[in-house]
């Protein structure tokens, strides 16, 4: 990313560069990762994701008729569609289906979407589990909105991002992801009860305790991970079913041991144990967050990730080896982050201590024959936004 321009300005010169004209604005919308709580949304259970400092930006403007036009850094050509496209989910394929799944969703929810033109240029890097997708769609739908003087407050728009991905795009992704790069704020975790959809804004002031996030993308090929994340929830869903609670976030901690007793097989126990400890160490992380006693979840963040790795197994070598050398190198907690089989680590570490931990982390996969992964630092950034 460094050495790069400035993403909201690259969004601009793509849309000069791409239609000859000024755009009427600018909107952003950031990555995101997981602080904790991992396979818990669909378990109608607890997440607290927060915004990343990159973003995606989208310059837009508004054009006659239900026509939109979208062109993004990523693509040599334009993608252009009208409203019989964006009416049938899955007819715009590709990058451009995230863009007219927003038309789509909008206008199925009996909103008078704006023919527009756009340009997109993003910072958050596509397919690491940062959520770029969803980035796309809350800028998109933030410049429809405004140019289209729509009435859509921001707790309205979580939902409708989720639909134009699992709707029109055809993937199946919780709620999670879009209420987070829409709703976050900047120093704070988003506490979300996957449930009812209510959030809390959990004070995460990294940088006012000298701490920060480190992000690693392990660069680990997503080997077989739609298959294992549907056998997953199937397993979910079953134990649920035995247990008969409408969901596993019905079982508490204190339950557990006799809700394990009930269940069938030791894969099963497994996968319970794992959603079920989960949502309390999400508890726990928010307790200790709203106490300030910020540097003391970095335990349940390894809980979580051996959680992951034994219990519910969906970790690989890559995320394993970048946990075990971020603790080594001092890290205060370490765990993958996102649905599993590769994808990002995060570690919280001291903010003086992040390029070490870095470096160790890249010395471990040099020694495994790994591709080198790549790094950031975070600290809490804010949610989706019109830019000045
Ligand atoms: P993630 O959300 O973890 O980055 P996904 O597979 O869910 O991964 O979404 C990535 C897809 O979203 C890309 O393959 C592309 O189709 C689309 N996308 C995201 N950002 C952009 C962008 N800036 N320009 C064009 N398409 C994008
Ligand atoms: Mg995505």
């Amino acid at each position: 990313m460094t050495g790069r321009p400035d993403v909201a300005d690259r969004a601009t010169a793509g849309f000069s560069h791409g239609y000859d004209a000024t755009p009427a604005g600018r909107w952003a919308a950031p990555g995101r990762v997981n602080l904790i709580g991992e396979h818990t949304d669909y378990n109608d259970g607890f997440v607290l994701p927060f915004a990343l400092p990159l973003r995606t930006v989208v310059a837009a403007d508004p054009q006659p008729g239900e026509r939109w036009t979208v062109r993004s850094e990523i693509a040599d050509r334009p993608v252009d569609f009208g409203a019989a496209d964006a009416d049938t989910p899955g007819r715009v394929t590709g990058w451009g289906g995230y863009v007219a799944g927003v038309v789509w969703a909008l206008r199925e929810a009996g909103y008078a979407v704006p023919g527009a033109r756009l340009a997109v240029a993003s910072d958050v890097p596509l397919g690491s589990g940062l959520s770029s997708s969803a980035a796309l769609e809350a800028a998109v739908l933030a410049a429809l909105a405004d140019l289209g003087g729509l009435d859509l407050p921001a707790e309205r728009r979580p939902r409708l991002a989720q639909r134009a991905e699992n709707g029109y795009v055809g993937a199946p992704t919780g709620i999670m992801d879009q209420s987070a790069v829409i709703r976050c704020r900047a120093g704070h975790a988003l506490f979300l009860d996957c449930r009812d959809e209510s959030v809390d804004h959990v004070p995460f002031d990294l940088d006012a305790v000298g701490l920060a996030i480190l992000v690693i993308d392990s660069r680990a090929p997503h080997r077989h991970a739609d298959g294992e994340y549907a056998s997953r929830r199937a397993a979910c869903e079953r134990a649920a079913d035995l247990l008969g609670v409408p969901a596993l976030r019905d079982v508490p901690v204190a339950d557990l041991d006799a809700a394990l007793g009930r269940l069938p097989d030791d894969e099963t126990r497994r996968r319970v144990r794992h959603v079920v400890t989960e949502n309390q160490r999400v508890l726990d992380t928010v307790a200790l967050l709203r106490a300030g006693r910020v540097a003391e979840i970095g335990p349940l963040l390894t809980a979580s990730h051996a959680s992951m790795r034994d219990d519910f197994a969906i970790t690989v070598p890559e995320v394993d080896t970048a946990v075990e050398a971020a603790l080594a190198a001092g890290a205060l907690g370490a765990r993958m982050t996102g649905g599993g089989f590769g994808g990002c680590v995060l570690a919280l570490v001291e903010a003086s201590a992040a390029e070490p931990v870095a470096a160790a982390v890249r010395s471990a996969y040099a020694g495994r024959g790994f591709a080198a992964p790549d790094t950031l630092t975070a600290l809490p950034a804010s949610g989706a936004t019109r830019l000045p």
